[in-house]
């Protein structure tokens, strides 16, 4: 039996309660193998005996609390507190060494029952000095029976991520039931490589989990299935090898021609990445997948645009798909701009174009006369059909789930892709989004640009503030207001983008403005943009919208309010939408006088750094494998048992040893490697469609 093999429903569990079926259902937990494969959350090591004195001792500062095991018997009990809030309270001794305790019990007066006088009780749990006095409020105890000879509770208990309704007990005792039912559960990996990886068999590990005999012997059981997890998303992640040999930059006509006419040099690090992307356009024999990543205004853009040209000049087609419609319109925009002299056609498939209009463009997209079309997720509409699709951009990747990636991959016959992302994604995650996608990196800004300074402001500041806006304004420069709500509410005290209009409105009277916000037609945000970028507007007041992609030069003062409200990577993406020219650009970040501690820090984070990389880890960091449901749904990999935030150095060495594995063997053909091609034949481990469409 494998671990993953277990299709009996947890309904057959002897004694299972139809309460206990439906918790766990809710807990997505409905086979045998959902069951055993569901990771504790902790331990508890009760094989140590700690007599209180011991535990007393190990308290050096007040307040520190300490861990207690050991055996006790009651000498008093009381009654303490007002009248109706009583609580019990026992006064016990080690019998050990005589150490006195005083329990207390708040709220759990039931206990007045058990710890009668002169009973015995086994006792495990932390205690705090308290007047001079050891106390303990968090405890368990056990009644001694005669036979028992134990100094201490012996158990190592296993606690499982779960609500009040079901305890780690229950949960862990219908494990049990099902582990010894089965004799034993083949190997998910040949002995050789478990040896290699110095990891248990699949067997030992599953059951170390649940019924561990210590606690190194637990986390080696936990490290062995989170290796072997890794192990099979790494291999069924594999795709084309690097290629190692670049070969010298050979820029094609169309290329060069626009690369001529640009105002400025292309940085050291946008020529390479054009040259990877363009080296494995040409190679005929695979398709690309790629991520071209580099921090907002490195520049990304263009560099898909450029290696398009390829694409184009071979009567292929191009798709460049983006987040938003707004986002959508500018690339449009800015695409057909610059290549107006090359005689490439370029159409942009927007959401509200009328019937007629799509359909005139439809046709033209399946004959073949557009070159490129550009739009959001609407270019995967059933109706959209490509003549020749043979290139796909997808840019802000990470604000599309992975179905949507797909979708449009699935329009594209073989077709190349090139995933943007303005490094949301830390270094070390991108392993794990994307398995071995090659990757591409900007790291150098263009060269003219300075970097943004970036201001905490606290209420009291605000009026400075405001007098260094109008500066900027009297220079004719451009300023972007942010709010996290659009209309006033009385239950809470944000400020919202409709008063705030107002307000500023008198503030700077002779400034034009304007407000955009989620609710308003995609007609009604591009018309607001497209007045901005041609400065007809000043100032814009506006929600998180502007978060992604807009690219307007003038533009050098962000304000975003509230700011410790927002996200650090979405801080960053929104203050990079100033400081795209040579232009000094200023980000303020209005902080409320309620921020708590997680928000100061994350302040001092965006004070400290304008590096999307270094933001986006400590981003991880701070967030903690706590938001993984967000992570999910932005097309990360869910894992049983391994976690993105803490196991990046665990998946870095089985990729190591699954690509030296590969070298030696690519196809797999070792004898030895039967049980791995069983598996990743079975796609147990790895039940998702990865992107890739070969
Ligand atoms: P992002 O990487 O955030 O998508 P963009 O591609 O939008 O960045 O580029 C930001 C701006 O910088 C664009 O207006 C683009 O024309 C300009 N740009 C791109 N490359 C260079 C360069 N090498 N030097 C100067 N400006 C550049
Ligand atoms: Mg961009």
């Amino acid at each position: 039996m494998r671990i993953l093999g277990l299709t009996s429903k947890i309904n057959n569990i002897y004694r299972i309660t139809s309460n206990q079926i439906k918790i766990l259902n809710s807990l997505d937990i409905y086979t045998y193998s959902d069951l055993i494969c569901y990771k504790p959350r902790k331990i508890i090591d009760r094989t140590q005996f700690i007599g209180l004195k011991k535990c007393k001792s190990n308290i050096i500062i007040n307040k520190e609390s300490s861990i207690f095991n050991t055996t006790i018997k009651v000498i008093n009990t009381t009654f303490f507190g007002k009248f109706n809030k009583q609580v019990f309270k026992a006064t016990v001794i080690d019998i050990y060494d005589n150490t006195a305790l005083e329990i207390l019990c708040f709220g759990r007066n039931f206990y007045s029952k058990i710890l009668q006088k002169n009973t015995v009780h086994y006792i495990y749990g932390t205690a705090i000095i308290n007047n001079m006095s050891l106390q303990t409020s968090t405890f368990e105890i056990k009644r001694i029976n005669k036979n028992t000879v134990d100094k201490c509770y012996k158990t190592i208990d296993v606690i499982y991520p779960l609500n009040t309704k079901i305890s780690s007990k229950s949960v862990n005792n219908l494990i049990k039931y099902i582990l010894n039912n089965i004799d034993v559960f083949y190997n998910e990996l040949p002995t050789f490589i478990t040896r290699d990886l110095n990891i248990y068999t699949s067997d030992k590990a599953i059951r170390e989990l649940h019924m561990p005999s210590s606690i190194q012997s637990f986390n080696k059981a936990l490290y062995s299935l989170k290796t072997i997890e890794l192990f099979y998303f790494v291999l069924s992640t594999v795709r084309q090898k690097r290629i190692k040999n670049l070969k010298s930059q050979n820029f094609s006509k169309l290329e060069n021609k626009l690369i001529n006419s640009l105002p400025f040099k292309l940085t050291n690090d946008q020529l390479i990445c054009l040259h990877e992307i363009d080296t494995e356009l040409e190679n005929t024999s695979i398709n690309m997948n790629r991520l071209l990543q580099g921090d907002v205004g490195s520049g990304k853009t263009l560099i898909a645009i450029l290696s398009s040209l390829k694409m184009i000049e071979k009567k292929y087609q191009v798709a460049l798909m983006a987040p938003t419609e707004i986002l959508a319109y500018q690339h449009a925009q800015n695409t057909a701009n610059i290549l107006k002299d090359l005689n490439v056609n370029v159409a942009y498939l927007s959401g509200s174009i009328n019937k007629k209009k799509r359909e005139i463009l439809l046709e033209k997209l399946a004959n073949g006369e557009i070159d490129m079309l550009i739009g959001t997720h609407a270019l995967f509409s059933k109706d959209v059909k490509f003549k020749n699709l043979k290139y796909i951009i997808i840019d802000e990747q990470h604000r599309f789930g992975v179905e949507q990636r797909k979708k449009l991959i699935d329009k594209g016959k073989k077709a190349h892709v090139l995933n943007m992302s303005a490094t949301p994604i830390p270094r070390t995650l991108i392993l794990s989004m994307y398995g071995n996608v090659t990757t591409s990196t900007i790291n150098q800004m263009p060269l003219n640009r300075k970097p943004i300074i970036t201001y905490l402001v606290s209420e009291e500041s605000r009026d400075r503030m405001y007098k260094t806006i109008k500066v900027e304004l009297k220079r004719k420069h451009q300023v972007y207001f942010v709010y996290p709500k659009i209309d006033e509410d009385e239950n809470s005290n944000l400020r919202d983008v409709n008063t705030m209009y107002e307000k500023l409105k008198s503030l700077y009277p002779e400034y034009k403005s304007a407000i955009i916000h989620g609710k308003l037609s995609d007609e009604e945000k591009t018309k607001i943009l497209d007045d901005f970028a041609q400065h007809k507007i000043d100032y814009i007041v506006a929600t998180s919208v502007v978060e992604v992609g807009i690219d307007i030069k003038n533009a050098t003062v962000m304000v975003v309010e509230h700011a410790e409200r927002f996200g650090l990577a979405q801080l960053h993406q929104i203050r990079g939408r100033v400081g795209r020219s040579s232009l000094q650009s200023y980000c303020f970040l209005v902080y409320s006088p309620t921020i708590n501690e997680e928000g100061k820090a994350r302040m001092k984070i965006m004070r400290k750094s304008n590096d999307g990389f270094f933001i986006s880890e400590q981003d991880l960091r701070l967030r903690g494998p706590g938001d993984i449901k967000g992570i999910k749904q932005s097309g990360y990999v869910p894992f049983r048992f391994a976690s993105i935030a803490n196991d990046i150095d665990l998946l870095e060495k089985v990729n190591k040893y699954v690509c030296s594995l590969l070298e030696k063997d690519p196809y797999l053909t070792n004898e030895k490697l039967n049980c791995i091609r069983y598996e990743l034949k079975n796609c147990r481990w790895f039940n998702y469609n990865n992107l890739t469409n070969n």
